[in-house]
């Protein structure tokens, strides 16, 4: 499931899951201290670089350097 979680980051950050995938991301989130830290983490990078506002928008150039650190980030998860 933290892999789950991993690899839908930018989907749950730009807004785009379905209300199944969110509930479950979000409810696993609120449960795995390391999950929900990653979330906040990257939500606050966002927001950070002032790509996030009032509603989430992530740009290409964003996302292929969020992708990046999130296959950085998978490779050091216990999965
Ligand atoms: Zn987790």
């Amino acid at each position: 499931m933290c892999k789950d979680v991993v690899e839908n980051i930018l989907e749950y950050i730009d807004s785009e899951l379905d209300d199944q995938t969110l509930k479950a991301l979000e409810e696993h989130t609120s449960e795995c201290p390391e999950c929900g830290e990653f979330v906040k983490t990257y939500k606050k990078m966002l927001w950070l670089s002032g790509k996030l506002k009032e509603k989430t928008f992530v740009t290409p150039e964003i996302r292929d350097r969020l992708k990046k650190l999130l296959k950085h980030k998978v490779s050091t998860l216990h999965i």
